[in-house]
């Protein structure tokens, strides 16, 4: 099973990706998770993606693609599927891992205002060491993400089954509404 996880930053998908994880058996995979994994270990793909990442714009999709399909080989054996956040973040990305792996199974789309979303981001800013939490560059996460959803979600609309699931309210609530859709279709 292959389930992405589409949600803006600080929707909340990280917190509950972790939690699904946990019930479901699922392998979480978080593409910025990855990447900054991959910054830390200084490798020659570090130099190519730290000045990106810091500006909040998108990694060329080959090395994320790279890096996702290393993780999924990696926990292949012991897993009951894979909760991939954070990807596709356009189109080609979607289309690229549908021809490398195959097309997910089902895609969840955390809907989330953008009022909501700052004022998370603003509040893991003050306890985070993540340098893109930084003010400036949350309202250019959020264009980034907006602008690139919209046509993704369209491009699994008629694809794959896809879910949007409210996740305004506590992590609580959430996770309910969240555990309801996957239920609902394995
Ligand atoms: P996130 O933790 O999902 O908010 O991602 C943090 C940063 O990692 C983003 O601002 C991008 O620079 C990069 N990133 C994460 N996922 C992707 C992806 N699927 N494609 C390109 N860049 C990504």
């Amino acid at each position: 099973k292959i389930i992405f996880m589409m949600g803006g930053p600080g929707s909340g998908k990280g917190t509950q990706c972790e939690k699904l994880a946990e019930k479901y058996g699922f392998t979480h995979l978080s593409t910025g998770e990855l990447l900054r994994h991959e910054l830390a270990s200084e490798s020659e793909r570090s130099k190519l993606i730290r000045d990106i990442m810091e500006r909040g714009d998108l990694v060329p999709s080959g090395i994320v693609l790279e890096l996702l399909r290393e993780a999924m080989v990696a926990s292949l054996r012991d897993t009951q599927g894979f909760l991939i956040d954070g990807y596709p973040r356009e189109v080609k990305q979607g289309e690229e891992f549908g021809r490398r792996i195959g097309d997910p199974h089902l895609v969840i789309c955390m809907d989330c205002s953008a009022d909501t979303m700052t004022n998370r981001l603003l509040q893991r800013s003050q306890s985070s060491p993540r340098a893109d939490d930084a003010t400036k560059t949350i309202a250019k996460r959020l264009e980034t993400y907006y602008r690139a959803s919209i046509p993704v979600i369209a491009y699994y609309e008629t694809k794959t089954q896809l879910r949007k699931i409210n996740a305004e309210g506590t992590p609580e609530e959430v996770f309910l509404r969240l555990c309801a859709a996957i239920d609902s279709i394995f």
